[in-house]
């Protein structure tokens, strides 16, 4: 899998990460009761590795500080050269700059690491303004605590704001990690994504796989459960149908590809860098795999046609 030059600074990522929500996380996820194992994550980071993933993204807040706690394990137990990027949650209580460096240093201390090559801020939540969060960003690029700095979840103008007092600062903003997929284009509806590509500042696609529904795993028959249920009810999975069966007449033209494959390589095609979540050693393969093909321009158009049928 080739690197992406020039995407998140001068660091040389995969085109594809992976994302580690789950790898911990009990209340959406459902780790710890018996579905996934330690066991089933760390075989997933191993699948990454081969498939040429080097990179991913986790979150102080993900399984409470768990994910990257068994991200940190993993590392230690590979030869690989691994990228990590993790997240900083701005609860209303952290007030102050030194907050944020204070959180990092836990971070790390999770990890196992001294530096991390990503630190995101997760939301941009008041009530602390985006200045402060952006000269604490530079702190910890200085103090070489991070080799790179972004956000997520950040709209145009907050985007905007953010670079510019980076900027005075010397320092990149890297990254915007936003919600994106075939079935949440609202981030490219609404200029964002084109305000990222100006600036040079690396989109990064969360949910790329909408969450697993673009998987084809899930029917009007096979619901998800837990609280992914809320989100995607029987219509929306009924709604959805037409797009998935798409995909997957799409990805066998091209070798047999998967529905979750053609999801991926539609967010890459955009000039996204998507981040799918897996929870074992099968889906963290499939996912590292999206890459080594192209959709056609007239693939990607009927498959935004289709997608556009669905909300
Ligand atoms: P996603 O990547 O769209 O979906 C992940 C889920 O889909 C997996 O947990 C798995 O769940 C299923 N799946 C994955 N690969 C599969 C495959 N090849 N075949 C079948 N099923 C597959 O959604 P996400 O986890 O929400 O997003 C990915 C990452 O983005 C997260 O891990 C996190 O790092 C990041 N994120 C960031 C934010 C933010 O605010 N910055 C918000 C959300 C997510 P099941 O097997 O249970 O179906």
């Amino acid at each position: 899998m080739t690197a992406v030059t020039g995407a998140l600074g001068d660091l040389n990522i995969s085109p594809i990460g992976i994302g580690a929500w789950a790898w911990g996380d009990r209340l959406f996820w459902g780790y710890g009761r018996g579905r996934y194992t330690d066991n089933d994550l760390e075989a997933s980071f191993q699948a990454a590795l081969m498939g040429g993933i080097n990179w991913f993204d986790t979150a102080e807040i993900y399984g409470s500080g768990r994910s990257e706690k068994l991200l940190g394990q993993f590392i230690r137990n590979t030869n690989h050269t691994v990228m990590v990027a993790t997240k900083f949650f701005p609860y209303p209580y952290r007030l102050r700059r030194g907050a944020l460096v204070k959180a990092l240093r836990n971070s790390l201390t999770r990890l196992g690491l001294h530096q991390v090559d990503l630190y995101q801020i997760h939301w941009p939540a008041p009530p602390v303004a985006i200045r402060t969060w952006m000269n604490a960003l530079a702190d910890v690029v200085e103090s070489g605590l991070a080799k790179a700095v972004g956000v997520s979840n950040y709209n145009c103008v907050q985007t905007q704001l953010a670079h510019n007092i980076l900027a005075e600062r010397g320092v990149n903003l890297a990254s915007n990690q936003v919600e994106y997929s075939l079935i949440q284009r609202r981030n490219e509806y609404n200029g964002l994504l084109e305000t990222c590509h100006e600036l040079g500042i690396t989109v990064i696609a969360y949910s790329p796989l909408g969450m697993g529904m673009l998987t084809g795993k899930y029917t009007p028959d096979n619901l998800p459960s837990g609280v992914r249920s809320l989100r995607y009810r029987r219509s929306f999975l009924t709604r959805v149908q037409p797009l998935v069966s798409l995909m997957r007449e799409i990805g066998e033209h091209h070798g047999g590809r998967t529905p979750a494959q053609v999801a991926l390589n539609w967010v890459i095609f955009k000039g996204a860098v998507p981040i799918p979540g897996a929870k074992n050693a099968q889906q963290a393969e499939e996912n590292s795999s999206s890459k080594e093909w192209k959709l056609s321009v007239d693939e990607v158009a009927e498959l935004e046609q289709a997608a556009s049928m669905v909300l």
